[in-house]
C-alpha cells in the first residue's frame, strides 16, 4: 500500500512537471477543499513558485475564508482570489490576501429579480445561473492569460467526474494530476504532510453523515460514507451531485 501511494505521488508529480515544462503560463486552482490542497502541495513540490488562484463567492462558509488565510500564510501560497462582490471580505483584506473583485451588479440584479418573482434565493431556484455568475465568469477571468491550469479533480468524487482525463485539451489545457487518487489517499497524503483539513471535514452529524465535498454554504450538505462525495452538493435541486460549470464549460 505504501509503495502504491509513493508511485501515485511520483506519477502525479511527473504530470505536473511535464505540464510546467510544456506550458509557460500555468497556475493551480485551489478551492481550499481537500483535493485542491493535495494538488497545491504536489505542484509546489515540483515548482515552488507556481501561481495559485482561487474562485471565492459571497456564499462560501466563513471557515473557508479563515482556512484560506491560514493555509496561505502557512504554505506561503501568495494566492490570488477572484470574487464577484462589492467589497473584499474583512477576513481577507485584514490578512493581506490579493483579491481581484469583479463587478457585482449583474448578480445583484438577477438575484433580486428571482427573489421578487419566486420569493426564494437564486441558488434555490436557479443554481446553474448563480454558479455561472459567481463561479464560471470569475474563472474565465482567472485563466484568461494562462495556457494551462492544474486542478484537483478525481474520478471517484461523483457521477460527473468519472470520464475526465489526466490532461484535457479544450482551448485551455487542464491538468488533473490526482485524477486516480481515492478520498482516503488524499486525506492520508495531507496527514503525512502535516496539513490540517478544512474544519468542515471534521463535522460529524448526529446520523453519522459527514461533509465530504465543500462548496458554497447553501449548496453543501453532509452525506453517508456509502454515498459519493459530491452527492451532498446542491442537494434538493436539479443540480444535485453535479458541477458548478467551471469544469464543464469552455473557459476560453
Ligand atoms: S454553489 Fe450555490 S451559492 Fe455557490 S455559486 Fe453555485 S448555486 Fe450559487
Amino acid at each position: 500500500m505504501y509503495k502504491k501511494m509513493l508511485d501515485k505521488i511520483a506519477h502525479s508529480e511527473k504530470i505536473i512537471r511535464d505540464a510546467v515544462k510544456n506550458y509557460r503560463r500555468i497556475a493551480v486552482a485551489c478551492s481550499f477543499g481537500k483535493d485542491s490542497m493535495a494538488t497545491v502541495l504536489l505542484a509546489r513540490e515540483v515548482h515552488p513558485e507556481i501561481p495559485v488562484f482561487s474562485i471565492m463567492t459571497i456564499f462560501k462558509p466563513k471557515e473557508t475564508f479563515e482556512y484560506l488565510v491560514r493555509m496561505n500564510k502557512r504554505l506561503n501560497l501568495n494566492v490570488t482570489v477572484y470574487m464577484v462582490a462589492r467589497d473584499v471580505p474583512p477576513v481577507l483584506s485584514g490578512n493581506g490576501i490579493n483579491v481581484k473583485l469583479l463587478p457585482a451588479w449583474r448578480f445583484e440584479k438577477e438575484s433580486a429579480e428571482v427573489e421578487t418573482v419566486y420569493g426564494k434565493k437564486i441558488y434555490e431556484v436557479a443554481p446553474d445561473r448563480c454558479c455561472e455568475l459567481l463561479k464560471v465568469e470569475p474563472a474565465k477571468e482567472a485563466v484568461k492569460d494562462l495556457d494551462a491550469w492544474v486542478c484537483g479533480l478525481r474520478n471517484t468524487e461523483g457521477r460527473t467526474r468519472k470520464d475526465y482525463k489526466e490532461i484535457e485539451f479544450r482551448g485551455l489545457v487542464k491538468v488533473n494530476p490526482i485524477l486516480n487518487w481515492t478520498e482516503e489517499e488524499v486525506r492520508g497524503y495531507l496527514e503525512a504532510k502535516g496539513v490540517e483539513l478544512h474544519p468542515w471535514y471534521n463535522r460529524v452529524f448526529p446520523d453519522g453523515r459527514l461533509i465530504r465535498s465543500i462548496g458554497c454554504e447553501p449548496c453543501t450538505s453532509p452525506v453517508y460514507d456509502w454515498q459519493e462525495e459530491r452527492e451532498g452538493r446542491w442537494k434538493g435541486t436539479s443540480k444535485c451531485g453535479g458541477e458548478c460549470g467551471i469544469h464543464t464549460r469552455r473557459l476560453k
